[in-house]
Formats: structure tokens, C-alpha cells, sequence
């Protein structure tokens, strides 16, 4: 049947109090109501599949750990369930001592008596009886007058007097009384005031304090607005009679999606107890939601009385229990209430907090207690148990605000403006891609890619060490660049020495600037072809106290290429490191990265390496990068002269893997290859003092070997005194170097050694040669005897025999 033209037809609208003085609507709210929760009830009977015990006892452990001190456990008279549920309560000494627990009841007599029996022997228990007071109910379902209604309530309410008072006596149970008209709503407003005040008549007790009775005032069916049920709660605490032994109760359902407003107005106009369920739980749409209404309370700086510190784990249980989802867009509880997908509320909230952190620390200086004004958010999520994580979230619709205090808030990282807006680039391109959200670790992983921000995110390029140098006044280069961050710094000229790894391979660069990032990028230019300059700069601070660090640079950089400073593509970089200059050069890197991610080649010529525009430390780099081994001085002075010889026969020209290639062949070293004295096995024996003896099994230009021996201050002197047995002339060591390489069990010694030979031949004449040698080993030992042996391999010797 379709909706009618005229509903009218068929509904009628509620007819409205007149209560021309009403004084709710100007009242405001000054301190919670008593709570009182019936998801063990009202909840537990909405259910497809009622609560198991477990679950009830799970359930009731958690609103009482929120606060909660007068729990409705059960209909007990309905079930044996519900009434071995009550009894387990008391039995296990479930009931903390301040807590009520309250059991329903009809005006029934068995029913009654069954339903005080349930309660015997516990501490506090409320005993709430209801019949239904509307004219439907006594009309159609009851076929009660007026006056028999009053009467049923009134013979019940003595009977619950009674028996309340035996057990009383004879458990010491104490007991409170509460009475709903059921259907008030629905109810007329003076007969249901009638049947209260025959009611606590009937009591004969009400009191003060916790001598009072309830009445409670359940919108059983939500059939009006809130402001009706405002009015109907204000007119019966007008009329009702010894107010002050009355707590009004209000009793909420969601009918027409008004429950929290029913009850709020309603506390304005009178209500002292709101009866409710934890997220609106409850017949048809729910009762009205505990929840909801008492962060409602917190959220206007009024103690609830309630705590959901760790509302998470409340609503875990909860759902747990009653196996109904909470709703993403629910108040205060819902999935995505603390997260803001829109880029100017993502951007709004960003510049919410930074304002904040400002007015805080000015409020913390004065003593000023630290109030919480963030746009868009009514309340801060931590007070909730819930992370900033959360709030930000991003999708197509976010914005470049978000992101950046994404950025800011997990890499500390406060974005320029205009790199913001770069970013964002990058996010909607994955997002859109990808087609999803994005989660925090999504944005922070897609920045450290992008920028290559972090040791596993390099990119082609990337450092392996440095030296920024003054130049001396007469190799100034000109200044490059007017708009160069560098040139007010001063006058002095940079120059920028480093090893850089390329696609892998390392590179010696080195240029020349008015501070080290010209410098570098100069450096790029001259060796790897890589032209660009910068545009944009800037740099700023991290003090992460909290991660009790030292104050770190972040450098931010735009680069162009140098030869279109206008160019609409630029690249960003950044980089931060506790130097500030190096956090520029990382920063530049960084930028590079990104624009030779292109995938660009990048030349063979440009590879090369220059003994011409280099010197012997750039060769000791390659060589330290390569195999790890730290040339001493006067070794890297003599490998160069081989390394520019070399270049001199391949036309100026010899690439990084060229050079690290010509090492190992000069001096042997993992080569494997044959050696003009070979050692098969030694040993050494220690002599009285420090003098030692080595023998072993030598083989001389591929003869057959020859064992000798030899004696010395050490194993190095012993090995010569050996070889001075077969060789005619004297060997000397003129320089030892030695050093450790690798780490842990992979520890090996590596040994340097120059060699002098002195000879005279028939003529008698003198010659005198020298070389290095270089060998590694897990025994030092063996690592200078083989650097001896490889040291020999230079030299022009001359075999006895
Ligand atoms: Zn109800």
C-alpha cells in the first residue's frame, strides 16, 4: 500500500499540554542524573538472541566499571534464565557494595513474590513495578476502568511493601520502590498523576534521599516531540505532590529519533534518572542511549559522573555481548566520528591545533586551565581513549592540509607551502590508483618513497661520505646563481668532495660553489651530467623532545633545471640530519632523486673517472667504498700514479669498477692469481722474549717448494730472515699499516706494506726498489705475511741458486 496523499486519514497528531508557564525551555544544565541502565532488561528483551549469563555478567562488569550504580539485571519473573542470572549476581558477590541492582516486575502477585525472591540478600536492590495506564491499554488489552487501574496498582504496591520488608528482615536486603505508569506518555496527564499519588499513598514511606521513591515516566513509544514529552515531565513535577520524595525518572525509546532530545529536555524540566541503554540499545529503535548523553554532559564541561576513558574496550564488550554493530557515524562511538575526510576540514582542524598549542602554552604559563576549541570537533578523542592517529584520513575528497599534518604529526616534518601542494599530488595519484583510502602508514610510506626520506628508501643516488672544504681565493668560480640560498651566506668559496653511489656503483664527484648545496650541485654537473638548480629553500628546527633527541635541521629544497628557472616541473627534496649543511646536501639528493627517477640514463661518459680533475684521496674513496680497504697516505699517493698512468693509455679516461679492477690486478689482491713466491703452510714459534722463529713450505717461481726458516723480533722480520735464505740482497720494511674490516664473526685484519729491496748485481752495482702489498685474512698473522708475499710480486728479485 502506498503512502497516502492525505496522512491525515489515517494518523492523528498528539495533542499538546497547555502549559503557558513552562519554564524548561530557558533552563540549562547544571549536574548528571542518577543513570540508571537496562541493557540487562529493556536491552536484553530486544534481542534476536537474548544475552547468555556470560554475556549478561561480562556486560554488567563493564557498566559498572563505566560508573554505572543502579543496574536493571533482569525480568526475573520471565525466565529461569533471568532469575539464575540475578541469583548468580548476589551469590558470586558480583554487586559492588554501592551499586543497586533493580529487577522488574508486573502487578502481579506470584510474579512479585517470585521477583523479591530473586533479589534476597542483596545489599541495595530497586523494585520496579509497572501496569500500563493509557486509555488503549485499559480499554482493549486490560478492559480496566480508571478506577480499577488505580486499584491494581495501589492492592500491588502494599503487597510490594510487605514482602519487601520480610526479606528485609530477613536478608537485610535494602530496598527502593519505583513505580511506572507504563505508556505515560500515551497516558492522560492528571489521571497518571492520579495514579502516582494513590501509589506512594499506598507506600506510606517516601522519604529523603534514598528514601524516595521512583516514579518512573517512560515514553514507552516515542509518539511526540521532545518538547511534548518536556512539557508532559514538567507539569507532573508541578502537580505531583511532596516533590522532594520523588525522583522523577525519565525513561526514553527512540521512536521517532528524538530519544537524547526527550531525555535532555526532559532533564531541563524536571527529570532526576534517565534509564537507558549503552549505545541505544532497546525495543523497536532503542532506549535512549547513556552514552550518547552523558558525553553530551561531558562535552559542556559537566562531570557525567560516568567514564568511558576507554570507550573502544566499552564498546567491544558491549557488541560482544549483544551482537549489535555500532554504526560508523554514531555519536561519540562511531568509527569515523574523529576522522575528517574533506580537505578543508582536515585543513581547518590542522590550523585548529597549531592555534591551540600556541593558546595552551600561554594558558599553561598563566595557570590557565587548557580549554579545548578544535573546529569541528566537539570533543578531543583522547579523552576518549582514542588516538590522533584516526583523525585524519584521506580519500579523494582530502586535502593537502591533512596530509601535511599527517606529515608533521609522524615525521615531524612541517611542510613549505608549496611542497605541500606537491605532495598532495603524489597522495591523489596512489589514491586514485589505488582507489581506496589512505591509511597513516600508507601517506608516511608514499612520502618516504617519494622523497627518498629514510635508509630504505634510497633512490639512484645517494651518499657515502663528504668533505666540505674552503677554496682559496684564486680558484673562485664565479657565483652561478642569483637566487642562490647560499650567496649571502658569505663570500668564501666551498668546495664539495663526496663519493656517491650511482645505480649502485660509486662515484668520486667534486665542484666548487658559494656554499656546499652549489657546490654539490656543481659537482653533479661537472661528473654526472646532472644540471639543476635551486629554487625554493627553506629549513627549520626538530626538536622532538619527546623522543629525547638532539635538536635535528630539516631542509626543504625545489630544484629546476638550471637552464629554466620558470619551469612548471620542479622537484622537492628533504632532507634532515643534526648538521645543517649536511640536512641541504641530502635535502638536494633527495630532489635529484626524484628527478632522475625518470629512469634517465645516466652516461657511461659522465661515469667516468678523471685522474685529471681528481686526486689520490678520490682514488682511496673508490677503493674504501669498493673493497673496504683504508689506503694509507702514502699507498694511495702511489696506486694514483698507476690509476693516472692507466688513464693516460685509455685516453683520460677509466671508469669507478676500472679503477677498483686496476687495484686488484697491481697488487694481487683477490685475484687468486700466481705469485712469484708462493706459501703453502707456516708456522711460528715464539723464542725467549719477543723474538720469534716462522718456518714454512715456500715455492719460488713455480718451482718445487723449498721449506726455510727464519728468526725475528716478530712474524714479519722472521718472514724476511727466511727469505733472505734463498734471495740475494736485503729486504726491509719501510711502512706497515693494519686495520680491521667487517664486523662480528666476519672480522677479517687487512695489512698494508711497503717492501724496499736492495740489490747489488755483478757490476756491484746498487739498485734499490720498493712496493706495496696489501692482504686480508682472519689472522693478522697471515694477513701481513701475505701482504709481504703480494709486495714481492713488484719486485725484481733475485733467486740464490
Ligand atoms: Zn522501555
Amino acid at each position: 500500500m502506498p503512502m497516502l496523499p492525505d496522512p491525515a486519514q489515517k494518523y492523528k497528531p498528539y495533542t499538546p499540554l497547555n502549559l503557558p508557564n513552562r519554564q524548561w525551555p530557558s533552563k540549562t544544565f547544571t549536574k548528571a542524573p542518577i543513570w540508571l541502565s537496562t541493557d540487562l532488561r529493556d536491552g536484553n528483551q530486544a534481542l534476536v538472541n537474548p544475552m547468555t549469563i556470560e554475556q549478561k555478567t561480562n556486560f554488567f562488569k563493564e557498566v559498572v566499571k563505566c560508573g554505572v550504580k543502579q543496574v536493571e539485571v533482569a525480568y526475573p519473573s520471565a525466565s529461569d534464565t533471568d532469575f539464575a542470572f540475578v541469583r548468580g549476581l548476589i551469590e558470586k558477590n558480583e554487586i559492588p557494595d554501592d551499586v543497586w541492582i533493580q529487577v522488574l516486575t508486573p502487578a502481579r502477585e506470584d510474579l512479585i513474590r517470585r521477583t523479591i525472591d530473586s533479589v534476597a540478600g542483596a545489599k541495595l536492590a530497586i523494585l520496579h513495578m509497572y501496569n500500563a495506564t493509557s486509555p488503549t491499554f485499559r480499554n482493549v488489552v486490560f478492559r480496566n476502568s480508571k478506577e480499577q487501574t488505580i486499584e491494581l496498582a495501589v492492592k500491588h504496591t502494599k503487597l510490594v511493601r510487605e514482602l519487601t520488608e520480610e526479606c528485609t528482615q530477613k536478608y537485610g536486603t535494602k530496598f527502593i520502590y519505583e513505580y511506572s505508569p507504563e505508556t505515560f506518555t500515551q497516558t492522560e496527564p492528571d489521571f497518571a498523576i492520579e495514579v502516582c499519588e494513590a501509589v506512594k499513598k499506598a507506600w506510606g514511606k517516601a522519604g529523603l534521599g534514598d528514601e524516595r521513591i521512583i516514579f518512573n515516566l517512560p515514553s514507552t513509544v516515542e509518539i511526540a516531540p521532545p518538547n511534548h514529552y518536556a512539557d508532559q515531565i514538567e507539569n507532573f513535577c508541578n502537580k505531583i505532590s511532596e516533590r522532594e520524595k520523588i525522583i522523577v525518572s525519565l525513561h526514553p525509546h527512540n521512536d521517532r529519533g528524538t530519544g537524547i532530545a526527550s531525555a535532555e529536555l526532559g532533564v531541563l524540566a524536571g527529570g532526576d534518572r534517565i534509564e537507558g541503554c549503552f549505545f541505544g540499545n532497546g525495543e523497536r529503535t532503542g532506549n535512549v542511549d547513556l552514552v550518547n548523553l552523558a558525553l553530551n554532559l561531558y562535552t559542556q564541561g559537566i562531570r557525567p559522573n560516568l567514564d568511558f576513558s576507554d570507550l573502544q574496550n566499552t564498546i567491544d564488550v558491549v557488541t560482544a555481548c549483544n551482537d549489535l554493530p555500532v554504526p560508523a557515524r554514531y555519536p561519540y562511538a562511531g568509527e569515523l566520528v574523529y576522522t575528517a575526510f574533506s580537505g578543508s576540514h582536515q585543513d581547518a582542524i590542522k590550523k585548529g591545533f597549531e592555534a591551540q598549542r600556541a593558546r595552551h602554552e600561554e594558558c599553561r604559563a598563566k595557570g590557565e586551565p587548557l580549554m579545548w576549541d578544535i573546529p569541528y570537533l566537539p570533543i578531543d578523542p583522547a579523552d576518549l581513549g582514542q588516538t590522533y592517529e584516526a583523525l585524519i584520513r584521506v580519500n579523494s575528497q582530502s586535502g593537502k592540509g591533512g596530509i601535511a599534518y599527517l606529515i608533521k604529526q609522524h615525521l615531524h616534518l612541517d611542510l613549505p607551502r608549496k611542497m605541500q601542494v606537491a605532495f598532495y599530488q603524489v597522495v591523489q595519484e596512489v589514491s586514485d590508483r589505488e582507489a581506496r583510502e589512505m591509511t597513516v602508514d600508507d601517506i608516511t610510506s608514499i612520502f618516504r618513497r617519494a622523497y627518498h626520506f629514510g635508509s630504505s628508501y634510497k633512490g639512484r643516488l645517494s651518499l657515502r661520505n663528504f668533505k666540505i672544504s674552503a677554496l682559496s681565493g684564486t680558484e673562485k668560480p664565479k657565483p652561478t646563481s642569483d637566487t642562490d640560498p647560499e650567496s649571502e651566506e658569505d663570500d668564501s668559496q666551498r668546495r664539495f668532495d663526496g663519493t656517491v653511489s650511482v645505480d649502485g656503483t660509486y662515484r668520486v664527484i667534486r665542484g666548487s660553489g658559494n656554499g656546499p648545496l652549489s657546490a654539490l650541485l656543481n659537482a653533479l654537473r661537472t661528473h654526472l651530467d646532472l644540471d639543476f638548480a635551486i629554487r625554493e629553500y627553506s629549513e627549520h628546527t626538530i626538536n622532538d623532545v619527546d623522543e629525547g633527541e638532539n635538536a635535528r635541521a630539516a631542509t626543504y629544497v625545489e630544484l629546476v633545471p638550471a637552464s629554466d628557472r620558470k619551469a612548471t616541473q620542479s622537484w622537492w627534496g628533504v632532507g634532515v640530519d643534526s648538521d645543517i649543511a649536511r640536512s641541504g646536501l641530502r635535502a638536494v639528493l633527495s630532489a635529484v632523486n626524484s628527478a632522475i627517477a625518470d629512469g634517465r640514463e645516466i652516461s657511461e661518459l659522465a661515469l667516468g673517472f678523471q685522474p685529471k680533475s681528481s686526486g689520490p684521496e678520490d682514488v682511496a674513496s673508490v677503493i674504501v667504498n669498493q673493497l673496504g680497504l683504508e689506503l694509507p697516505r702514502k699507498f694511495q699517493k702511489t696506486f694514483f700514479e698507476v690509476v693516472q698512468r692507466k688513464a693516460l693509455e685509455a685516453g683520460g679516461e677509466i671508469s669507478i669498477n676500472g679503477v677498483t679492477q686496476l687495484f686488484k690486478d697491481t697488487y694481487n689482491y683477490q685475484n687468486e692469481g700466481p705469485t712469484k713466491v708462493a706459501l703453502d703452510s707456516f708456522k711460528l714459534d715464539h723464542l725467549d722474549g719477543h723474538r720469534r722463529a716462522l718456518s714454512g713450505s715456500f715455492t719460488f717461481f713455480g718451482g718445487s717448494p723449498r721449506t726455510i726458516s727464519g728468526s725475528g723480533n716478530g712474524p714479519l722480520s722472521s718472514l724476511l730472515a727466511a727469505l733472505h735464505t734463498q734471495i740475494f740482497g736485503t729486504l726491509s720494511i719501510r711502512d706497515y699499516w693494519e686495520h680491521s674490516i667487517g664486523e662480528g664473526s666476519e672480522v677479517r685484519a687487512a695489512s698494508y706494506v711497503e717492501l724496499v729491496y736492495e740489490v747489488e748485481d755483478e757490476a756491484s752495482k746498487k739498485s734499490k726498489s720498493s712496493a706495496w702489498g696489501v692482504a686480508t685474512d682472519t689472522d693478522i698473522t697471515a694477513s701481513g705475511v701475505k701482504a709481504v708475499l703480494n709486495a714481492l710480486n713488484d719486485l725484481e728479485i733475485a733467486l740464490k741458486n
